[in-house]
């Protein structure tokens, strides 16, 4: 067994992801999709496939020149499960080295209950158990709120009222695989990267509404989580002064004006509809050609349009994703939206292009997933050990 760097590592094993996602791949695509010298893809494809882990495949059609030999790999290259933590149920995926979803599961939880970890430990572990033969690379979990680092994985989150809980700790020895912990939107912004329309692109904001506003950044292909993981925390930007209180104690924050709860309390104090009705009744109505339920869309996509092209103005991406349960009345926010974020994007920014997902919680423990499935491309190191023992996995022939 020759010994690797740690860069050698990466290197060998996001080709290998890569490969396994593009369902084969030249070396001149790897060298310059994975930007790595054309000198070292040969080199470690030629040991890759010594190894036993890549096949020659045929060779690509081409028109002139001599025709490219395209690679795949010579197994599955192992799965990843992904884990969804919201305050009162959890889902859990299979995710395949290509993104795909082969198993999903959603199940009641407590949050708040005492032995919460405990529970969601028993849970992964179940599902585990029921896993086809094959080789589990490692599990990622996406909870909402902060983490420390991806590899310790202690969390704070007022959703689910844990404060510097050791969950990434506890998995592991329960589960006795790789668990890696993150924020679910900067796990849901790696899945964009990764499979979604982020694909080919350096710099993304991943900005999610629903009960609460989250941003994901990516900046020139790094995934910016700052000081101490919290960066996105688009929700609270200070948008009125003395509006709604917010979850952070503080006044008029983005996502105490436009989140979930206060849209419904908006369409509650104008009598628009029953004091024990969701914001489902709001958007039906809206859907129906209620002005009044339309109108409250309208202002909440002008403010959020507002709040966007700050963003964007901030952070110059080249695509703006949006995402979450919120997304099921987009329609009804893009009157309000359109208008106020192209005018206040500057000139070289106006024409970025915004892309709409309805997302559900399958589509979140799949973001969870691709923390796992990301690790490969990992240069920046984020997943530490657990990343290192996941590639580990990845290339055991
Ligand atoms: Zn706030």
């Amino acid at each position: 067994m020759k010994p690797h760097t740690a860069q050698a590592d990466i290197t060998r094993s996001a080709i290998l992801a890569h490969v396994s996602t593009r369902h084969g791949c030249s070396r001149a695509q790897l060298a310059r999709e994975l930007r790595v010298s054309p000198a070292l893809i040969t080199q470690y494809t030629r040991d890759l496939i010594a190894d036993g882990l890549l096949v020659p495949l045929a060779h690509e059609a081409s028109r002139g020149g001599r025709p490219a030999q395209l690679l795949g790999s010579a197994t599955t290259t192992g799965d990843a499960i992904g884990c969804k933590v919201a305050a009162d149920h959890i889902t859990m995926v299979q995710v395949r080295v290509d993104g795909m979803i082969t198993r999903a599961d959603t199940l009641a939880f407590e949050a708040t209950a005492g032995a919460a970890v405990q529970h969601l430990g028993a849970a992964l572990h179940a599902f585990i158990e029921q896993t086809p033969t094959g080789r589990l690379l490692g599990v990622g979990v996406g909870v909402p709120g902060d983490v420390d680092e991806q590899t310790v994985g202690t969390v704070d989150s007022t959703q689910l009222g844990w404060r510097g809980l050791p969950l990434g700790d506890s998995l592991r020895r329960k589960l006795g695989l790789p668990v890696i912990v993150e924020n679910n939107v900067t796990a849901l912004t790696i899945a964009e990267a990764l499979y979604g329309p982020g694909l080919g692109h350096d710099n993304l904001l991943v900005v999610t509404i629903g009960t609460g506003v989250g941003a994901g950044i990516m900046s020139n292909g790094n995934l910016l989580r700052g000081r101490s993981g919290g960066a996105g925390e688009i929700g609270h930007l200070p948008i009125q002064e003395n509006g709604p209180l917010c979850q952070c104690g503080g006044h008029g924050c983005l996502e105490a004006v436009l989140g979930e709860r206060a849209l419904t309390q908006q369409a509650r104090e104008t009598g628009l509809i029953r004091s024990d009705a969701s914001i489902d009744a709001v958007r039906d109505l809206a859907d129906q050609g209620d002005p009044a339920a339309q109108q409250i869309f309208i202002d909440a996509g002008h403010t959020f349009g507002r709040a966007m092209a700050g963003a964007v103005n901030l952070l110059d991406p080249e695509v703006l994703i949006l995402l979450g349960e919120g997304m099921l009345g987009w329609r009804h926010w893009i009157p309000g939206f359109e208008p106020a974020f192209r005018s206040a994007l500057i000139p070289r920014n106006r024409a970025i292009p915004v892309v709409a997902e309805t997302l559900q919680d399958e589509r979140w423990a799949q973001g969870a997933a691709s923390l796992v499935l990301s690790t490969p491309f990992d240069t920046q190191e984020h997943s530490g050990e657990q990343g290192r023992l996941i590639r580990q996995r990845f290339l055991k022939p």
